[in-house]
């Protein structure tokens, strides 16, 4: 773990200045107690930087990082659940400018993630297989792929509620993290370093986005559960966000004016 002081004038994290990837606990989390853990992973040392940004090398440590946190809070006896994410861009609310993601440790395995292994276990029942396994079969034709390589697969899914809604995700079965090995984690990557500068090209300025990783739960059930990567940004073009309004949030039921098939051909043109 590498120190962070807060600089209480300029509201802002102040590092030391020779670290690689450093990891810390987040002094004014949304969510804590005893109950639970936040930690702030600090990408890099350079302030004007970005994920997309680091060499395909540093990601892959960042990667080991990731996997390390979630094994080591996994173990912790009240963290039912590992959460990996980013918040970017100040349309995401993000206060601090430096690049960083989060990592959560739940007492509980959240909603979103309680929904995806209850679909996952009823389709495996029905049919026998891995649903997310059988969605990236869906994506042979390429239509909705935004890039891809041996191990990876990046694609607008046809369910995606958001414009440039991508899912990150391994072809073979993996559950999280913990099940990748090194080849997956060079692919990972390299997929994700390809993504994100996409992102970057798309409007020509560093697109804000929620990067969240569903990984299964710590232990040794849910295997049935299939890695992947969601990325949702909130722009629907350069300068309109999306905004959740009546039938989002009073519904539930996400409204969308954008084809998968045509966002992913703009990114994957780019
Ligand atoms: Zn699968
Ligand atoms: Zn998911």
């Amino acid at each position: 773990m590498s120190e962070l002081r807060w600089h209480l004038l300029l509201e802002e994290w102040v590092p030391e200045s020779d670290y690689h990837i450093a990891v810390f606990e987040n002094r004014f989390p949304s969510y804590t107690g005893e109950q639970g853990r936040c930690e702030v992973v600090c990408y890099t040392p350079v302030h004007d930087s970005s994920l997309g940004e680091q060499s395909v090398e540093h990601i892959q440590d960042l990667i080991e990082v990731w996997r390390d946190r979630t094994n080591e809070l996994g173990r912790l006896p009240n963290v039912r659940y590992v959460y990996v994410f980013e918040n970017r861009g100040e349309a995401i609310g993000v206060t601090l400018s430096h690049p960083h993601g989060q990592i959560y440790g739940y007492p509980f395995v959240p909603p979103v993630v309680q929904r995806e292994l209850a679909a996952e276990a009823r389709y495996a029942r029905k049919n026998g297989r891995c649903l997310y396994c059988d969605v990236i079969e869906g994506e042979t034709s390429g239509q909705r792929t935004v890039a891809r390589n041996d191990r990876w697969i990046a694609f607008v899914p046809p369910f995606a509620r958001w414009p440039y809604e991508v899912h990150l995700a391994p072809l073979q079965h993996r559950g999280g993290l913990a099940d990748l090995d090194d080849e997956d984690n060079l692919a990972f990557a390299r997929l994700l370093k390809d993504l994100l500068q996409r992102y970057d090209r798309l409007f020509n300025f560093p697109l804000p986005y929620v990067m969240a990783m569903h990984q299964r739960p710590p232990g040794r059930g849910h295997r049935q559960h299939h890695f992947h990567v969601e990325f949702y940004p909130p722009n629907r073009s350069r300068n309109k966000m999306k905004f959740l309004a009546g039938s989002e949030l009073g519904a539930g039921a996400f409204i969308l004016d954008a084809r998968a098939e045509d966002t992913a051909a703009e990114l994957r043109a780019l």
